[in-house]
């Protein structure tokens, strides 16, 4: 079984919307994978199955050989402690310094504040950041907003990081910046990277696997692939 398999996911949200029909998706351990489509097609949809956000109506996704559709509620924190996620907006708690925001998952693992320092100054190295760990959200730029929230959720090393459109709010030349830094954890650390976007430039530019979605469904899969605008039209409006 390989690292990620979505298999025949069906959802449907409660307002009758369907997002996903019949996607299906396998993800080799230390893969770099762009998930494109049109707005509304169902990206941040199948990426909210993989962190089980949301259960399919119908199938199963694997992640790690866990059957994540059938794990119980109780057991979602053991998941999302294996599994890192960065949005677009950045979510970052504005009263907490850059520090907390990174210690803040570490804290509820009983972890030693030595070991907790430890990580967090690593994570945050990482990303570029360490001399910032003082300052709070409020006195930072996007992007730098953004590589703490990166620093975040590679702080515990997860083998998985979720990103959706990450660089949604950023110029073109922070993206790079954020997709260097991107780019070096999945090299460095090996962790796969699975990220929804809509940034033609940086699809083109990095030659990585692009998964295309339509309507719920994975109409196109490409090893160093590009952003094709063909498949990207708006077909519901
Ligand atoms: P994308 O990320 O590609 O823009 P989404 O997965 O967010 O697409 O959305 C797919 C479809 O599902 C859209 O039509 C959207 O309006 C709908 N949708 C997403 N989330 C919900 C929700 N919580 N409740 C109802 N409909 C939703
Ligand atoms: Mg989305």
């Amino acid at each position: 079984m390989e690292f990620i398999e979505v298999r025949n996911c069906y959802k449907v949200y409660k307002n009758g919307v369907t997002a996903l029909a019949d996607a299906n998706l396998k993800i080799t351990k230390g893969e770099f994978v762009f998930v494109i489509g049109p707005t509304a097609s169902g990206k941040s949809t199948l990426l909210k199955l993989l962190y089980r956000e949301e259960k399919p109506n119908k199938g199963n996704i694997y992640v790690g050989g866990v059957n994540v559709s059938k794990l119980r509620n109780s057991k979602v924190y053991k998941l999302r402690r294996k599994i890192g996620i960065v949005f677009q907006d950045f979510k970052l708690l504005p009263k907490l310094t850059v520090y907390e925001n990174v210690a803040y998952p570490l804290e509820s693992y009983g972890m030693k504040s030595s070991d907790i320092r430890k990580s967090v100054l690593k994570a945050l190295e990482r990303v570029g950041l360490k001399e910032k760990y003082r300052s709070f959200p409020h006195e930072l730029s996007g992007g730098e907003q953004q590589r703490v929230c990166i620093a975040r959720a590679i702080v515990n090393e997860p083998k998985l990081i979720i990103c959706d459109e990450p660089t949604g709010n950023l110029d073109p030349d922070t993206s790079k910046e954020i997709m260097d830094v991107i780019n070096a954890i999945n090299k460095e650390m090996g962790a796969t990277i699975v990220m929804a976007t809509h940034d033609k430039e940086i699809v083109n530019r990095m030659k990585k696997r692009v998964v295309t979605i339509k309507d719920g469904v994975v109409v196109k899969d490409k090893m160093k692939g590009s952003y094709d605008n063909e498949n990207i039209k708006n077909t519901k409006s």
